[in-house]
């Protein structure tokens, strides 16, 4: 079957520290954590910005944490503060927070996959 696979791929500046941690990651520090998305449909939809089914899925969609903190992202805040006590700051449990946190935001039946990084050289990828 034919389908779309959509990539996109922004950056936000947050600050966390790994609850009892033994070293410096259990200190609070800053990353510019880079996230990409990948959303794969085999159908087109409307969005809420768009009448017309012609997108897998709207950008501004995708993109919701990478707007400030006050106004619903993860940008310049903290992330230990942000994220619901059964989610650790951890790049992992973060992709599995910015996962769940969009899929409540894109069509149903979008298949989604969630990588962040904290560092150029590490990356950590979710999905179901
Ligand atoms: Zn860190």
């Amino acid at each position: 079957m034919s389908k779309w696979k959509l990539v996109t791929e922004f950056t936000f500046d947050s600050a966390h520290y790994i609850r009892d941690y033994d070293g410096p990651c259990g200190r609070m520090h800053g990353h510019t954590y880079t996230v990409r998305l990948e959303a794969t449909s085999s159908t087109l939809h409307a969005s809420e910005h768009c009448p017309h089914p012609v997108m897998v899925a709207d950008f501004k969609s995708l993109r919701w944490a990478k707007k400030d903190v006050t106004k619903g992202g993860l940008d310049h805040g903290i992330l230990n503060d942000i994220l619901p006590d059964n989610y650790e700051t951890t790049a992992e449990m973060i992709a599995q927070y910015i996962y769940d946190e969009t899929k409540k935001r894109i069509p149903e039946g979008v298949q989604l996959k969630v990588a962040v990084s904290e560092t150029p050289n590490s990356w950590v990828e979710y999905e179901e």
